[in-house]
């Protein structure tokens, strides 16, 4: 009988992961696809779709002794940590494999002109002093941070127009991922001066080596530590981890 998986997704990886699951071990494994269910467009896939939160830590763990799922991957967005750390709590009181992807982290460029915040908080506090037009690459969610800056004018991207819009931040509307020549053009089309992005890795370095190459400043947010326990950062080690528990 096949097993069932969850993956906690949200982002291209997780879509792509769960695709490779299903094509890979086929009649072994059932996946089932977790969204947190704040895209009103998520990419389609041909698996099995939740949506929606679990109702914490315990919530996540009724749900995986109810949907009598046997692992559970943790795909959700470098900087979900809230998501990531219940998956933690709920598999070890479930007793449920977990396996935690792990984006590498980008190389940044010797060129690139850094400047580190440990938070979204530190980053808008730092950047007037830094930038007279930024580019805001920190998801919908995060652009709050940034509202009321003085003498800053702000230009944030969003796959789609966020429930609530800060004052004053013109919006570009965009899916990941893009190319070094179209973040090139964007960030010449306004007039950026300084690029703020969490360090999230993956496709977007593009936007860092675009900014290196023109010479911005990079206000660079830096990504929460994963949750302790099994990692994998390709799809070839992920496929083996899952399939040596099926
Ligand atoms: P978060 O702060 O870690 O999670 C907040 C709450 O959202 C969780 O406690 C959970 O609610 C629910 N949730 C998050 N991911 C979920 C999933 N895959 N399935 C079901 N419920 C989920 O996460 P976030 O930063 O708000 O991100 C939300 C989603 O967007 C994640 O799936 C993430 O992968 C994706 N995403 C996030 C970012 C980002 O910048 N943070 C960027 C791209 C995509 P309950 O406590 O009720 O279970």
């Amino acid at each position: 009988m096949a097993k069932r998986i969850l993956i906690l997704g949200g982002t291209g990886e997780a879509a792509g992961l769960a695709r490779r699951v299903h094509e890979t071990l086929g009649p072994q494994a059932e996946v089932i696809l977790s969204l947190a269910g704040r895209t009103r467009a998520p990419a389609s896939v041909p698996v099995a779709v939740r949506s929606g939160g679990f109702g914490g830590a315990k919530g996540l763990g009724d749900y995986l002794r109810r949907e009598n799922i046997a692992i559970v991957v943790d795909a959700t967005h470098p900087f979900a940590a809230t998501m990531s750390a219940h998956a933690r709590t709920a598999c070890a009181e479930t007793g449920i494999p977990r396996l935690q992807w792990v984006r590498p982290a980008w190389t940044i460029p010797a060129r690139a002109r850094i400047v580190w915040a440990e938070t979204l908080a530190e980053a808008a506090a730092k950047l007037p002093a830094l930038a007279r037009a930024a580019f805001l690459a920190v998801g919908g969610r995060g652009l709050a941070a940034f509202a009321s800056l003085p003498n800053v004018r702000l230009v944030a991207r969003a796959v789609e127009r966020p429930e609530t819009l800060p004052r004053g931040v013109e919006l570009v509307i965009g899916r990941p991922p893009f190319t070094v020549a179209e973040e090139t053009a964007l960030f010449r089309a306004h007039g950026i001066d300084t690029l703020v992005a969490r360090e999230s890795g993956g496709t977007g370095f593009a936007k860092i080596e675009a900014a290196s190459d023109l010479g911005l400043n990079i206000l660079l947010i830096r990504r929460p530590p994963p949750e302790p326990g099994d990692r994998a950062a390709t799809t070839a080690a992920a496929l083996k981890w899952i399939a040596d528990r099926l």
